[in-house]
């Protein structure tokens, strides 16, 4: 499991590719897989990419080759389709109209029967991404005179889509009718930008306008910023996934109003509200678990402290067989700081459990060190539903509270006591009403239907 994708668009700057570039870093902790950049000057339509994290995909030097004042870029962690050279995003297609790019955070859900619909009429695919088809839909020579394409495009993908798209001399910013991912609209001195999160608008010194709303299309050309809809206000129903706020969106951006890490103080005290433990002292799971842990100290007056360090360096690293027998994954990306634990009743305080494999390590690290007592608390609820929208979480026979009571779960994990968050105080923490947002993970009840067999190599398993 790893989080999903990150997208950027920028344009009426010079060197619209370096900002994209520069932005792009700040969504990297989104995808780090692959990373493109597709940069226009107006007439002609220029991209790199490649595997890896920003910083291998993309030399600054191959930003040169792409002058101009359009840009977009992506960073991705696939969730629909295999880490191969030909799914890196942005997607670049000629089609009658033109040249366009395409990058796409999200799933949807019905890609498996439109794929079969267009491959049973002789067309051709040259990735195993869910985001061709859209393309394929856009280029749909029966729409009716004086429609936009993109729009009716749109009206047929179902699921999760937040958009970048551009031709040689606009930009597109798109979001599904539910708005599961985000997407903001930021201003620049002499231009615009949109992005996933706006912690790339504060690296940018952009101001944020607003967020794109579920079901609109922004369009960003000389003649400025125009909106229109995929669908009317009145028939969107806001499900943005609440797990952003959760786990994957970074502590510095605003979503909903204010910042991810105020979201996740209130997480931590919720959870001090409703699971209170005498202990000495509270630490996070670095680093998803810092802002939630911080919350339940202030809010249960127990000191905070720093019982698991991070290394920042081993995200990635492969690590043979033979290497991982003699130091685990886990005890390589998080040590134990000893003297802060030995000896104490600890609160460890993390964002989610989802296969609980890594948290009974983790766990078990504490104990080998001293710790007298481990207490779980988890600022989210038990995830007990696989997501369809664009997160890669595991299959639900993997999920370790699909089928079994908390109390198992704390036997499994081996901690003296274990305290997740309420659906209710989840509800009651995120801005705005509760009821607007997917939490599916949780409960089961997904706001739209999903194809059944819909997985991260469906479409793959197709090719035969
Ligand atoms: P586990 O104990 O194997 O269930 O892993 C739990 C850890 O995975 C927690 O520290 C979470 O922060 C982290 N986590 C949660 N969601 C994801 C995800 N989609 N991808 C990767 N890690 C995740």
């Amino acid at each position: 499991m790893r989080e999903e994708c990150g997208i950027i668009g920028v344009y009426g700057v010079e060197s619209a590719s370096e900002l994209a570039h520069v932005g792009l870093h700040a969504l990297q902790h989104r995808g780090q897989e692959s990373a493109g950049i597709v940069a226009s000057d107006g007439s002609e339509i220029q991209s790199v990419k490649g595997l890896g994290l920003l910083s291998e995909a993309i030399d600054a030097s191959d930003l040169q080759d792409l002058p101009g004042h359009l840009a977009i870029g992506h960073t991705r962690y696939s969730t629909t389709g295999s880490k191969r050279v030909q799914n890196i995003q942005p997607l670049v297609i000629e089609y009658s109209e033109g040249i366009v790019a395409v990058g796409h955070n999200g799933n949807l859900s019905n890609a498996k029967e439109l794929r079969n619909r267009y491959q049973s009429k002789g067309a051709i695919f040259q990735t195993s991404s869910d985001s061709e088809l859209i393309v394929h839909l856009l280029a749909d020579p029966d729409w009716e005179p004086g429609s936009d394409p993109l729009a009716e495009a749109l009206r047929r993908v179902e699921g999760a889509y937040s958009l970048v798209m551009m031709d040689s001399d606009q930009l597109i910013a798109a979001r599904d009718p539910h708005g599961f991912r985000p997407l903001s609209l930021g201003r620049l001195d002499d231009g615009y930008m949109v992005a996933s999160e706006t912690c790339a608008f504060d690296l940018l010194e952009a101001d944020e306008v607003r967020e794109i709303e579920p079901g609109e299309i922004v369009r960003i050309n000389e003649n400025g910023v125009t909106s229109s809809r995929i669908v009317e206000k009145s028939r969107c129903k806001p499900a943005m996934c609440i797990f952003e706020y959760i786990y994957f969106a970074r502590p510095d951006s605003i979503m909903g109003g204010q910042s991810v890490h105020a979201t996740r103080l209130k997480l931590g005290e919720k959870l001090a509200e409703n699971h209170p433990v005498d202990a000495d002292l509270v630490t996070s799971v670095p680093d998803s678990g810092n802002s939630a842990a911080l919350g339940y100290a202030r809010a249960s007056g127990i000191p905070p402290d720093s019982g698991f360090i991070r290394n920042h360096y081993v995200g990635r690293t492969f690590i043979t067989p033979a290497e991982e027998a003699r130091a685990s994954k886990v005890k390589i990306k998080l040590n134990v700081v000893k003297d802060v634990v030995e000896g104490q009743r600890v609160i460890v305080v993390d964002d989610s459990i989802v296969r609980g494999t890594t948290s009974r390590e983790r766990i078990h690290t504490l104990r080998e060190v001293g710790a007298e007592e481990v207490h779980l608390r988890i600022s989210a609820p038990p995830i007990r539903c696989p997501c369809y929208f664009g997160i890669d979480f595991a299959h639900e026979d993997e999920l370790i509270a699909a089928n079994r009571s908390v109390e198992e779960i704390r036997d499994f994990l081996g901690v003296d006591t274990l305290g997740y968050q309420t659906l209710e105080g989840l509800m009651e923490s995120v801005p705005g009403c509760g009821e607007n947002y997917c939490r599916a993970c949780f409960t089961g009840d997904y706001p739209v239907e999903v194809e059944q067999d819909m997985h991260k190599y469906a479409l793959e398993a197709q090719r035969g």
